[in-house]
């Protein structure tokens, strides 16, 4: 059974242990997690879920290795290659954390002028990074924003769909805590309409149990903590109609304002970004850079001929924009259902291994139909 139904005196016990260092307090929050002392409402602004309300349909490939994502380093004749892509359904949420484990690979003393191979969200925190640092990365990319997967992600800070359980590595587990840590503290720098970042409340939704937090043999169990004021809801004190609501607190991150946020401070602090397609590993060779940062998404598949990247297609339907929603969803099932500026967005889909990527208009309608079920039910 998930600790989250301790009694609420374990939190007052906690927060009275004023010595408690930060972390430890971090860590033992899961086990409050039901002792929520903010008022909830039991209303919400309800999403208006209709068929002439479509704005868009969409189709994105997540880059997925049932390993995890990799971030080494190897030589390429006299090059470094740094790779850090394969992040699955969270590039958006693991970026900074895994850039951060990327440029540590990065040999001492090297030069100072560097490539990065990618422009979605990994290659650009990766060349912020190293700008801050005082590298000057040059980024090579065959598509820049729009037209990349990562603006077609969802964007909820959440590390989910990164790795099957069965394939976690010890190193692995210590490289994926460290980068949602790492990823969790950065964002918050970002929050605010600049950058497209927001804390909203994100309700996690069940017919059939309770929401059971990670267990500890879980990567995602070392996260869990990180999530503020989250809780357990019992009926009534929140507006959907199903028997079992989690609430806790996260970020959304906006792709299109974000990455344009991105790519415009990459620009201020005196970065280039070269369009260019890169056949094989090799024509990287050729490069006047030493230094490289492989952050090519599912395109590592073809570039580095890893096999173990494989899509999950996931295909997302927009609503009409409604401001007044303010909060997240997930569930039942597999819908979910972010409030973006550009759109209310509808998912889910998360199909393993196809490559196909035109709207279905089955999944369409399913989405549709599962989440006007939800919206249409609430108080
Ligand atoms: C429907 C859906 C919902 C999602 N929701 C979320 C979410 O809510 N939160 C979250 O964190 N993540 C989410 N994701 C996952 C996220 O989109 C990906 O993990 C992320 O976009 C991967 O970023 P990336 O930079 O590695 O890859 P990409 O965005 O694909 O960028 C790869 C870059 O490499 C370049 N490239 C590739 N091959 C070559 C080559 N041979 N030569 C030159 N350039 C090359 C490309 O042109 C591109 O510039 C979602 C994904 C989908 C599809």
């Amino acid at each position: 059974m998930s600790s989250m139904i301790r009694p609420i005196a374990t939190r007052r016990a906690f927060l009275s242990a004023s010595s408690l260092s930060l972390a430890a307090c971090a860590q033992r929050r899961t086990r409050i997690a039901t002792a929520l002392a903010a008022p909830i409402s039991p209303r919400a602004a309800r999403v208006r879920v209709s068929p002439d309300r479509v704005i868009r349909s969409t189709v994105g490939l997540r880059p997925f290795r049932p390993a995890g994502f990799v971030v080494r380093a190897e030589k390429l004749d006299t090059k470094t290659v740094i790779h850090n892509y394969g992040h699955g359904g969270a590039g958006i949420t693991l970026s900074w954390g895994t850039a951060q484990l990327a440029v540590d690979l990065a040999p001492r003393g090297s030069v100072r002028e560097c490539a990065v191979i990618g422009c979605g969200v990994v290659g650009l925190a990766t060349a912020r990074l190293l700008q801050e640092l005082g590298y000057s990365p040059t980024i090579y990319a065959r598509e820049m924003p729009p037209l990349t997967t990562s603006n077609l992600a969802g964007g909820l800070w959440e590390p989910v769909s990164v790795f099957d359980h069965a394939r976690v590595t010890p190193e692995f587990r210590r490289q994926f805590a460290e980068a949602a840590r790492t990823a969790f503290r950065r964002y918050q720098s970002f929050a605010g309409e600049p950058y497209g970042v927001r804390w909203l409340p994100l309700y996690t939704l069940a017919r059939d149990r309770a929401y059971i937090t990670p267990p500890p043999t879980s990567p995602n169990s070392e996260v869990e903590p990180l999530y503020p004021e989250a809780g357990q809801l019992t009926a009534g004190r929140h507006p959907f109609d199903v028997p079992y609501a989690h609430r806790r607190h996260t970020m959304l991150i906006e792709p299109a304002i974000y990455l344009g946020a991105l790519i415009r401070d990459f620009y201020a602090a005196g970065g280039k970004i070269v369009i260019r397609e890169f056949a094989e590993a090799r024509e990287l060779t050729g490069l006047r850079e030493e230094l490289i940062f492989n952050c090519t998404g599912l395109g590592a598949r073809t570039l580095f001929g890893d096999s173990e990247l494989i899509p999950i297609r996931g295909q997302l339907v927009f609503l009409l924009p409604q401001p007044e929603v303010d909060y997240c969803t997930i569930g039942p099932g597999n819908i979910y259902m972010f409030p973006r500026r550009d759109g209310i967005l509808l998912g889910g889909s998360f199909d393993r291994d196809v490559w196909n990527t035109q709207p279905d208009p089955a999944t369409t309608e399913r989405i549709l139909r599962e989440n006007a079920a939800l919206f249409g039910s609430m108080r």
